[in-house]
């Protein structure tokens, strides 16, 4: 099949419903064999030339490029080069060792990826790149995007980065911290008197419409291409980590994938991005195993994982009301990548309540030094319910996403923390309040 002239490796676009392959310059978005409705709306997956990747890169050429952002990994993604990437460096995120948080669980192995230290503190950064290098490739005038907020503010500032107008559908009730970030970084913004579901479907109608490009998370297959560079992270750094990786004349430098993720999921297109990247490094042969997928949602939205235990195809809609607003999805848009992830790593789905998605902000901070959102603390929350329900062993390497950063929502996080105390400013009130 001959590659496509905008990504040097990019080979098809394949359905994961019916099979079929298509050139990726012969189609858009989805599949013909969709339904009209229903929440299964992502379907393509992205094929790549792995031999001729191969070819090109090496973990030892990797390991002396200096680029850092996810243009590092443009091989794998559906670019012509990194050029093609807006100037706002996306990814390289820290992976740490939680040592203190880990102990509290008897887990001595668990690392924290903290993807709240992306340019607009979310994971969406790795998404929204991807989203504007392809659509000025395309030449497009605008692109869209419906959001439950993060989304957007990705959008928007890779967009700001590449000077590319763009227009945001989000619900009102999105936290004030990621609206204020659309409207600084000047995106046209529509906020809906409604749900994020909503704002979806209208989005899709827009764009339908009036041509824009559109970014919506599951319809534009290639938001997993952006979305998967955290697991060649995740295994490049975890490689890094061993005790004799890359010593230079001793042994050569090695990607080492962990053996579990945990990761919060809504509409699912993180987690099936997880899964493709430990897909195409096992395509490579840069990694020896998959490791198991952990998808953690909350109680009050809990779609996939309903499906899951029904043993589902296409999850029934619920109708979400989490507080951890960047998981509050009715209807699942990326649900066959995000139940494939589960399903073919022997993973799970988990479900948490609000309350303990809440508390699971301070472990994180206190123990771990992430401070995050909740949807991000979902992830960590999924980990202890998962502990208590024996899903993984003491001494197995576990990574916890953080997802988007506690900046994003700082309600959520003095809600939890508790309130500030005040006091006069004289050395006689200090010794009262620490009863010194
Ligand atoms: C979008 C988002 C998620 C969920 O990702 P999906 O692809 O919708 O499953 C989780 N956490 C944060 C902070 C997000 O912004
Ligand atoms: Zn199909």
């Amino acid at each position: 099949m001959k590659n496509s002239p905008d990504s040097t490796f990019l080979t098809a676009l394949r359905c994961l419903r019916c099979g079929n392959e298509y050139a990726p310059t012969a189609i858009e978005y989805v599949c013909t064999c969709r339904p009209n409705q229903g929440s299964d709306l992502g379907t393509l997956d992205a094929q790549y030339d792995y031999a001729a990747i191969r070819q090109a890169i090496t973990p030892a050429t990797m390991a002396t490029d200096r680029d850092r952002s996810i243009g590092h990994y443009w091989p794998l993604l559906p670019i012509a080069n990194r050029q093609s990437l807006p100037p706002l460096a996306v990814g390289n995120t820290p992976l740490t060792a939680a040592k203190r948080l880990g102990e509290t669980l008897g887990l001595t192995q668990l690392y924290l990826k903290d993807d709240g230290r992306n340019p607009s503190a979310s994971f969406k950064d790795r998404a929204s790149a991807i989203a504007v290098a392809r659509a000025q490739m395309a030449k497009r005038t605008m692109i869209a995007t419906a959001s439950t907020g993060n989304a957007a503010a990705a959008l928007a500032g890779q967009c700001a980065a590449a000077g590319q107008p763009n227009l945001i559908f989000v619900p009102k009730t999105a936290p004030p911290a990621k609206i204020a970030q659309l409207l600084v970084y000047g995106s046209t913004v529509l906020t809906i008197d409604g749900t994020y579901d909503q704002a979806f479907d209208l989005c899709q109608a827009a764009c339908h419409e009036f041509g824009w490009y559109n970014r919506n998370t599951g319809y534009n297959h290639y938001m997993t291409e952006g979305k998967k560079t955290v697991s060649f992270e995740i295994a490049e750094q975890l490689g890094k980590r061993a005790p004799d990786a890359g010593i230079p004349g001793v042994s050569a430098p090695v990607f080492r994938a962990p053996d579990a993720v945990f990761v919060a999921v809504g509409d699912g297109c993180i987690i099936g991005g997880v899964h493709k990247g430990f897909k195409d490094l096992l395509a490579l042969g840069w990694i020896e195993k998959m490791p198991r997928l952990y998808g953690v949602q909350s109680t009050e939205s809990a779609a996939l994982y309903n499906a899951w235990r029904a043993g589902l195809e296409i999850p029934e809609p619920v109708q979400a009301t989490t507080r951890a607003d960047s998981i509050n999805v009715d209807a699942p848009r990326d649900a066959i990548k995000a139940l494939n992830a589960v399903r073919q790593t022997n993973g799970a789905f988990i479900v948490v309540p609000d309350e303990e998605i809440l508390a699971a902000i301070l472990p994180l901070a206190r123990l771990g030094a992430v401070f995050a959102e909740p949807a991000g603390a979902t992830a960590y929350a999924g980990l202890v319910q998962a502990v208590r329900e024996q899903l993984v062993k003491p001494d197995e390497t576990i990574v916890v996403i953080n997802t988007g950063s506690g900046l994003k929502d700082v309600n959520a996080a003095i809600h939890v923390a508790g309130g500030v105390t005040i006091i006069e400013p004289t050395l006689a009130a200090v010794k009262k309040h620490l009863r010194l």
